[in-house]
């Protein structure tokens, strides 16, 4: 198996996640004793974040760069970057190291291109939701016309992802919001949800939603396992 690594904690929750199922993942495909041959750096979110809203991204692309080198120094041969978010500064890892970033945004469009989908909602921060990086990614490269909710609704749900979701908070209020959201976005047309932030499936994990949710955390987990057992 190919050594993937990890840049994650952010958040910590949704790399949990990562971790739980990309062990789970090598077991089903491998079997036995076989576990995910990882190696993690795991950052503290409260550094991203205030850089984020900052808008520094400058220094953002440099905190992640420094991350990825020091995975593929230790011996990664690919790289997760467990966010959607800092995807935004995907470009400044991938000219930092001569390992492949494998890409959230493509593990999204693919799984949609592959349903015959051709139009997604997506959920995500407000700057997943509002900024270029990753809706672009999605059009130009996979055929997807994204929508996003109302103004009003694209601030609640990015109060939720920081002020909640990313603390390990959980409310029956927020999951109702969001399933809200996800109906109003089925009636103006839209075939499928994009969790586009990979704390949502945190909140709506076994939940009846109004559209099927491709959550963004499953397929980049699903793409990190072709990549490791590729040739196995
Ligand atoms: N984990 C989230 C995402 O997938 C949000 C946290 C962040 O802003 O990095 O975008």
């Amino acid at each position: 198996m190919q050594q993937l690594g990890v840049i994650g904690g952010m958040s910590w929750e949704s790399t949990a996640s990562y971790y739980r199922l990309l062990n789970q993942g090598v077991r089903e495909r491998a079997g036995g004793l076989h576990s995910a041959p990882l190696l993690m750096h795991s950052l503290d979110f409260a550094q991203v974040a205030a850089l984020q809203s900052s808008g520094d991204w400058k220094a953002a692309g440099a905190l992640l760069a420094d991350s990825a080198q020091r995975l593929e120094q230790a011996g990664a041969t690919g790289l997760l970057l467990a966010t959607n978010t800092m995807h935004k500064v995907a470009p400044v890892i991938e000219a930092a190291v001569s390992i492949p970033l494998l890409h959230i945004g493509d593990a999204v469009g693919l799984a949609l291109q592959n349903a015959g989908i051709k139009r997604a909602a997506l959920l995500g921060t407000r700057f997943t939701m509002l900024e270029d990086f990753y809706r672009l990614r999605l059009a130009e490269r996979f055929d997807i016309d994204v929508r996003i909710p109302s103004e009003e609704q694209i601030g609640e749900i990015d109060r939720v992802i920081f002020a909640e979701l990313c603390r390990g908070v959980f409310t029956d209020e927020s999951r109702a919001f969001y399933l809200a959201c996800l109906e109003d976005m089925r009636a103006q047309g839209c075939e499928v949800g994009i969790l586009g932030c990979t704390e949502i499936g945190l909140l709506l994990e076994g939940v009846e939603a109004p559209l099927p949710l491709y959550d963004s955390t499953e397929l980049h987990v699903q793409m990190g396992l072709d990549w490791m057992l590729a040739g196995d």
